[in-house]
Formats: structure tokens, C-alpha cells, sequence
């Protein structure tokens, strides 16, 4: 029996054990890591977006200027996902910031809506 060392995508600790399948037959893990923000994680997720590594290239591409298509096309994932993460993680900090990067945010909104 081979014993395949198992990663948590969240935190990044090996404290993790199986805890039964997915719907789809995917092996599910737990991780036993208490400061980990996941509880349950699948390795081979089918869908990228939801990896946290993921999610900070969003951040960082959205603030280097690229819009959400450009995103979307380099990270292969969805536009909802994109908008979704911009909007959790840029925008709150934007309202507390100056009007200069208001505008900016308002700039990535209105990608949105252009289809
Ligand atoms: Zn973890």
C-alpha cells in the first residue's frame, strides 16, 4: 500500500485524514489543522476557481489593470467567480481608502456589465 502524502490546498499542513467520497466519487480529506478555514477539501478539484492560489491570482491580475475577461481567459475560470472575488476582497478595502481607488473599482464593475 502506497502512502501518498496529502496536502491541504487551504493551509498547506500535511494534517490530513480521509473522510469519505463526493457525489462524484472523489476521495474527500479533513483537515486537522484548527486554524484551517477549510474543514473538508477534495484534491483534484474539477473546478480551479475555488483554490485559494487561484483567488489571489485574481486579486493580483485585477490589481496590475487586467479587466475580468482578461482574467477569466488566463485562469480558465468563470467570470462569476471573478466578479465574486473582486468584490469580496477589493472592494471593502477600497471603501475605506481614497476616492482615486473608488474610481478604479467602479472601472472593474462596469466589465460586468458589458457582457
Ligand atoms: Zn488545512
Amino acid at each position: 500500500m502506497a502512502l501518498v502524502a496529502v496536502q491541504c490546498p487551504h493551509c498547506g499542513k500535511q494534517e490530513v485524514v480521509k473522510r469519505g467520497k463526493t457525489d462524484n466519487g472523489k476521495q474527500r480529506y479533513l483537515c486537522k489543522n484548527s486554524q484551517c478555514s477549510a474543514s473538508t477539501f477534495i484534491l483534484d478539484y474539477a473546478y480551479q476557481g475555488y483554490l485559494p492560489a487561484v483567488k489571489e491570482k485574481i486579486i493580483d491580475m485585477a490589481m496590475n489593470g487586467s479587466g475580468i475577461r482578461d482574467t477569466v481567459r488566463v485562469l480558465n475560470i468563470s467570470q462569476s467567480t471573478v466578479i465574486n472575488e473582486i468584490k469580496k476582497r477589493i472592494l471593502p478595502a477600497v471603501n475605506s481608502s481614497s476616492g482615486v481607488v473608488t474610481l478604479e473599482s467602479k472601472r472593474y464593475c462596469r466589465y460586468d456589465s458589458e457582457g
